[in-house]
């Protein structure tokens, strides 16, 4: 390794992380002026998970920082818009019916007087029954079955926040394209082995013989590769907490009326969720659940029934899960980043987003080739803080439910137990309501108050405040978002008409 700037990066694995990465920090540092030599080494033996096909929304500002047109994006990767999430079955019935409420990613703001969220609180929540209906746009818009964008919306502008629905390897095949297009070394190869001296690596080798770099990026998804060379005893499991470590995806193909929804389904089973993503060409669906449960076939037979039995199934594919993280993602010249950084599971379709993340934060924190150990520590606090945070966030969904029908959902609301200033603040938040103060100094950008107040308020966690409101002005504001709802559907496409509206461009 050389004691001056970084020259030189291999990234190890072709999937949605090694592509990101190697995009991404081409663009920084090639863009302008060529310093980096970025080289992408990809076992074409080995697959990539093939799995990930739901964003949070802020993805969108990773792909545009990344230079890439979003109109082509969707199209090379059949993509369809994604508003939310919509949760179903969390909780038990209510009044016969099932219990289902949506997590936009709009931000409703609380304060400084009193706010829609709040009023929607102490209205007595008579008309509008679900909070996400009283206080967002998007929840309006899914129902009508409209795409979050305006007719001849600019690339990336939403008339409110949105993320996709994308076809993982579709996705890595283009980013790959656009990589290599943009100077990107690629070598299709497999690493059979790694020399490592101390906390550092020397070199890896492949088929095509030895390959040296200053920063080697392990993007080999669970494998874990190159940064279980440098560092053993470097895992901290999440599965105390989060038992759901397997998983099984089904493609299933569309009947020929159906439109893909622009929202993220997922549904709560006996022992686990199923997920629900609709692209352009074909609908994809899993089951999430605890391994320690049922078997695979089990879980197998209760996918096929959630989708129906006479659904048409395309492929079918079993997956274990590592969820937990690393206690050090960064070690020496070794940067675990995807997969083989951490996992939790897929609820809020955060592992593309927790790839943005890393290499952004990697981006800033590396400056040459001689950085002190305190600038990997950062790293490794800050990214260590964005997996916790997550991890937290994710429990909220599990351990406000009331459901107690199996085992699983029992042990499920015992699972603040492993959260402890989670469930400080559920008790604060029977009391107050839960605002930005409460999770400052935390590490989520994308999670915040505004989105606990989503899962909060969904599952029925409200806060005793002490007011009262005129019912009349509430009304009358509800009255107002509504008109503005209303407007607001008018002004964007149907998601059809916007699926159409790309696939018709030349
Ligand atoms: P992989 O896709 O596994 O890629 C590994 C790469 O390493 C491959 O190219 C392979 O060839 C290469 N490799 C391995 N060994 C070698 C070797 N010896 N030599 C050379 N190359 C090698 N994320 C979301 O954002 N949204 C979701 O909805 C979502 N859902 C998910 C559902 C499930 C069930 C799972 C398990 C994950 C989900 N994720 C989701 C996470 C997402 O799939 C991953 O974060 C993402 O695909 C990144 O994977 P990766 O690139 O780290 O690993």
């Amino acid at each position: 390794m050389n004691s001056g700037p970084v020259s030189s990066i291999i990234v190890v694995g072709g999937g949605s992380s090694g592509w990101m990465s190697a995009l991404y920090l081409n663009r920084l540092y090639n863009q302008e002026k060529h310093t980096v030599d970025i080289t992408v080494i990809e076992s074409k033996d080995i697959g990539i998970i093939g799995v990930g096909e739901a964003t949070v929304h802020s993805i969108r500002f990773f792909f545009a920082a990344m230079g890439l047109d979003e109109a082509e994006l969707l199209k090379e990767t059949n993509a369809t818009l994604k508003a939310g999430i919509m949760f179903n079955n969390w909780m038990k019935p209510v009044d016969g019916k099932m219990h289902q409420y949506f997590h936009p990613f709009e931000h409703v703001q609380i304060g400084p007087g009193l706010d829609i969220a709040s009023r929607w609180l102490l209205s007595g929540r008579g008309e509008i029954e679900r909070f996400d209906q009283g206080a967002s746009l998007s929840a309006h818009l899914i129902e009508k079955g409209h795409s979050p964008k305006m007719a001849n919306a600019r690339p990336y502008e939403g008339a409110v926040p949105y993320g996709y629905h994308l076809d993982a390897t579709l996705m890595s095949r283009y980013l790959r394209k656009k990589a290599t297009e943009a100077g990107v070394k690629h070598i299709e190869g497999t690493v059979s082995q790694v020399n490592v001296n101390g906390e550092n690596i020397e070199s890896i080798v492949t088929e095509h013989g030895v390959h040296q770099a200053d920063i080697y990026l392990d993007s080999t998804g669970f494998r874990g590769l190159l940064i279980n060379q440098v560092k053993s005893d470097n895992w901290q499991s999440f599965e105390d907490a989060l038992p759901c470590n397997k998983a099984v995806a089904m493609q299933i193909a569309y009947d020929d009326d159906q439109v893909p929804n622009p929202y993220t389904t997922a549904t709560a089973l006996d022992n686990g969720w199923a997920w629900q993503i609709d692209l352009v060409n074909r609908r994809g669906t899993g089951y999430v659940y605890d391994g320690n449960r049922i078997s695979k076939e089990q879980a197998e037979a209760a996918l096929i029934a959630h989708n129906g039995e006479n659904a048409t199934i395309l492929k079918t594919v079993h997956l274990d899960m590592n969820v937990g993280c690393r206690k050090e993602f960064w070690v020496g010249n070794c940067v675990a980043i995807g997969l083989s950084g951490g996992f939790i599971e897929p609820l809020e379709s955060t592992g593309l987003h927790i790839i943005n993340i890393g290499v952004r934060l990697l981006a800033t924190h590396l400056s040459s080739n001689q950085i002190p150990q305190e600038v990997r520590d950062s790293y490794n606090r800050l990214m260590n803080g964005a997996y916790q945070d997550l991890k937290q966030f994710i429990v909220l969904h599990y351990c406000l439910t009331n459901r107690d029908d199996t085992e699983f959902w029992q042990q499920a609301q015992r699972s603040v137990d492993f959260c402890p200033e989670l469930k400080r603040n559920l008790t604060v938040w029977q009391h107050k309501v839960c605002e930005y103060f409460d999770l400052a100094g935390g590490y989520s950008t994308t999670f915040t108050d505004e989105n606990y107040r989503f899962i909060l308020y969904g599952m029925q966690h409200y806060p005793n405040l002490n007011m009262q409101v005129d019912e009349e002005h509430s009304k009358d504001l509800f009255e107002k978002l509504g008109r503005k709802a209303t407007q607001t559907v008018q002004n964007t496409l149907s998601h059809e008409a916007f699926i159409q509206s790309l696939h018709d461009m030349s």
